[in-house]
């Protein structure tokens, strides 16, 4: 009886998944050791762990996101929290943003510093203020409003990603992060999730890019640019040239082909990826889930860092194109 009882809930059960992604760009087999290659996947199947747990236990799918960023926040290997990029003035400013698809809540957060987990303020933001998105110094009020502690320097500081700094830092240059060739990848971290009840939602969290200045700021923390969650469409987490994925509205442009032309999400998240977004010279990729628990993960670069794993016992960590 027990048995029958079991078996009828998995099948009352609705699928539940996750997606996660660590950035894109010039990422060619053989360009990393072995042991690199395998840190790398083995922080992005920690991460996707993390959330699938979560998801499996009845969590919600922002609590998925949310951890599962977090995961990717603390490693020194993406470009997010510990792991963020040098700023010009030597510093890091990150940028996070958390998207619950089934209210249309968000929280947003940019240009802060010494937070270990960006991605927590924005939902602090979206759960605990009257607003969307606070940037800067107002940001770090807030933080301190809620007692958050302050990393020093040294929690940033990250020899590789000092490197990457100092050959371009007297320069007007900025760089995209993981790069060998200039402007060529992303370090941006984010998962995206479906739960049991139907939910979705999409999480992102950037240090953004090398040597940056001005306050600037990418897509990764903008509502419908770099991350976007909404349950009649899709959840979206994006990595790319930011000031592309901008102007391309890269995050919303997928729901709304989805919305307004009926397309699946898979048709959506290409046409943007390996159409919409190249024609304005944008490059980057992204993950996206609906629903019903599909998963999309294109990308028109060599490589990505992502994850995937669906109750319907599917799961992927990979790096390059095939
Ligand atoms: N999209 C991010 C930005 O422009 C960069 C990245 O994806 O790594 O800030």
């Amino acid at each position: 009886m027990q048995f029958v009882i079991f078996h009828f809930q998995k099948y009352l059960m609705k699928t539940f998944s996750i997606a996660i992604h660590g950035g894109a760009g010039t990422l060619v087999k053989g360009m990393m050791t072995p042991e690199l290659e395998a840190n790398y996947k083995l922080a992005l199947k920690t991460a996707l762990e993390t959330g699938y747990k979560l998801l499996e236990n009845g969590k919600t799918a922002v609590d998925a996101v949310e951890e599962a960023v977090k995961v990717l926040e603390d490693s020194p290997l993406f470009n997010a929290g510990k792991g963020s990029v040098f700023t010009a003035k030597e510093s890091h400013e990150m940028d996070a943003c958390i998207m619950e698809g089934k209210t249309l809540n968000a929280g947003a957060v940019s240009l802060v510093s010494g937070i270990k987990n960006p991605i927590r303020l924005s939902r602090d933001v979206m759960e605990k203020s009257e607003h969307v998105f606070l940037a800067g110094e107002g940001a770090m009020e807030f933080a301190n409003e809620l007692g958050y502690k302050l990393e020093d320097d040294d929690y940033f500081y990250d020899e590789f990603r000092h490197k990457q700094w100092l050959e371009i830092k007297d320069t007007d240059s900025f760089q995209l992060d993981h790069s060998t060739k200039k402007d060529s990848k992303f370090g941006t971290v984010g998962a995206v999730a479906c739960d049991q009840n139907g939910n979705i939602a999409a999480a992102t969290s950037t240090g953004g890019m090398t040597n940056k200045k001005w306050g600037r700021v990418g897509d990764s923390p903008m509502v419908g640019a770099g991350n976007y969650a909404n349950n009649k469409t899709c959840a979206i987490s994006c990595t790319g040239s930011g000031e592309f994925f901008i102007k391309g509205v890269v995050a919303y442009d997928v729901a709304c082909l989805m919305e307004h032309k009926g397309m699946g999400l898979k048709d959506a998240s290409n046409e943007v990826i390996n159409k919409r977004i190249l024609e304005i010279g944008g490059d980057g990729g992204l993950i996206a889930v609906d629903s019903k628990g599909n998963i999309a993960m294109p990308f028109n670069t060599e490589g990505m860092y992502r994850a995937s794993k669906s109750s319907t016992g599917k799961e992927e960590v990979s790096i390059y194109k095939d």
